[in-house]
């Protein structure tokens, strides 16, 4: 077992599992965890400034910042164990090398400190004391807030040893196993490397939290009342579950509704429209003269909106090779120009609806409009042309997916992204590979992305609109 594993296991036993013992040609490669490992190398590099070596010669020679050393070991009961220690800082002290030591270091992405940062550095410190013939008191903790390298200080007190023993007991213990049950919480599986492999499993096994608005605790509920399954769930009526809903108070009738349809749909396969007032039939009108597609790429951690894309659709059955497809680079984070270009845009057409997926190009709108010190009734003009087809297909319709994400909605559809395995993590790992290497190829793959993105929500236009036509 390896600190990778005790990770893995405090996220998700099975996780741990399937990364010791599991097929890797069913792990998919994370674009979160190459961002996680560059962002992390840019930060240790700033706090070594610059003095940071790998391996076991950077360390006898007493190196400020040493990286990628694997260090094996023995801990109680002889149970063989590594540590992949993600830095090791070079501190006051003696050790087999000298007038010096090394304390264990890690990263952290936000803001709190978990307890995997602190059993990481527990049982690095277990190892790499024996290793270096000398105690280690402390671990740290960095992170870095805008452009400041923060370092927090970690004692490792007897009773986190202690504890991340019992852990390691039985992290050796599940690793020797079965594999474990898929998690409860499968908010955990969203950014997770084996999520593809679980959740077949889980669709064939009918899991309650397949279904889109059912999560843990509802999942446990509708169990302790004899629901154990979507077969289950679809079979009931509305009335039935929402009598066991109560929970929900006066939207358990409601959220009934939505369980029991959204249940059906995932097992039949097929849709259903569940909107009797014509929801889309705005949207037709709105869209006949012509509208944009509107898709922003960001770095949600530098508050920097990098790509802002906008598609012209003059005509709803113009081929896609025939639109026109402007994308707007905000590369150095100077707001100035990216945002005149944007207002020129949108006001080059005032009467054109701008159709988007999900809250954050009204909001990033918003916020341009304020900049630009527009008033308010320049604002709300402005962003009352928002239709956030995200909002309006989940009023409409029901789906047979899992979720209601643009990939998962466009893919079901049938749109498919140029570039394989796309998604917004990788289009953010190309933007910090071209900050990195100034490489435009970088540019044009986050470019084909956005347009790419912006092409399947008018996918998922075109779907509203055909079926509201198909209404009339
Ligand atoms: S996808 Fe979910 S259940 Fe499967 S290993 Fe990952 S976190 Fe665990």
């Amino acid at each position: 077992m390896n600190s990778h594993h005790l990770k893995s296991f405090i996220r998700c036993k099975r996780k741990a599992w399937l990364d010791f013992k599991g097929k890797k040609s069913y792990e998919v490669w994370s674009a979160q965890k190459a961002i996680d490992k560059v962002n992390q190398f840019q930060i240790f590099s700033k706090l070594c400034n610059g003095e940071i070596y790998t391996g076991l010669k950077a360390i006898k020679k007493g190196y400020k910042g040493v990286i990628g050393l694997k260090i094996k070991g023995k801990f109680f009961q002889n149970i063989n164990a590594e540590i992949r220690p993600q830095l090791l800082l070079k501190t006051k002290g003696i050790s087999k090398w000298g007038e010096y030591q090394y304390l264990p270091a890690v990263y952290k992405l936000g803001r709190k400190t978990t307890k995997e940062h602190l059993y990481d550095l527990a049982f690095s410190s277990i190892l790499l004391g024996s290793f270096q013939e000398s105690a280690i008191e402390k671990g740290l903790v960095i992170s870095s807030f805008g452009k400041k390298v923060n370092v927090e200080e970690i004692y490792l007190n007897k009773k986190l040893r202690k504890k991340v023993l019992n852990v390691l007991f039985d992290l050796n213990d599940c690793l020797k196993g079965f594999m474990p049950e898929i998690t409860q919480d499968r908010k955990k599986c969203t950014i997770c490397s084996w999520q593809k492999f679980c959740d077949e499993e889980a669709k064939e096994n009918g899991y309650l939290t397949d279904i889109d608005g059912i999560g843990f605790k509802t999942a446990s509920l509708l169990k302790t009342n004899g629901i154990t399954n979507t077969q289950t769930l679809a079979s009931y009526s509305e009335k039935q579950l929402g009598d066991k809903l109560s929970i929900f108070r006066d939207q358990k009738y409601e959220k009934a509704s939505v369980f029991v349809k959204q249940a059906k749909a995932y097992i039949s396969g097929e849709p259903s429209c569940i909107s009797d007032k014509n929801v889309t039939k705005d949207l037709l009108e709105k869209t006949s003269s012509g509208f944009y597609v509107f898709d922003i790429e960001s770095n949600p951690d530098e508050k920097h909106n990098f790509l802002y894309g906008f598609l012209k659709i003059n005509n709803l059955f113009t081929k896609n090779e025939d639109l026109i497809y402007e994308p707007i680079l905000n590369l150095k984070n100077n707001k100035g120009e990216s945002y005149r270009q944007i207002i020129e845009i949108l006001l080059s057409h005032k009467e054109w609806p701008v159709l988007h997926y999900g809250e954050t190009e009204k909001i990033a709108t918003i916020n341009i409009a304020k900049n630009l010190n527009f008033s308010f009734e320049e604002i709300d003009s402005l962003t009352s042309r928002f239709i956030d087809l995200h909002t309006l297909i989940r009023k409409s319709w029901v789906l047979p997916l899992k979720n209601y994400g643009l990939k998962t909605v466009s893919n079901w559809l049938g749109f498919e992204w140029e570039q394989k395995n796309a998604s917004g993590s990788k289009a953010l790992y190309w933007w910090i590979q071209y900050q990195i290497t100034g490489n435009e190829i970088f540019l044009k793959k986050i470019i084909q992305y956005n347009k790419d993105d912006c092409l399947a929500t008018l996918k998922i236009t075109e779907y509203l609109i055909k079926n509201q036509l198909k209404k009339n």
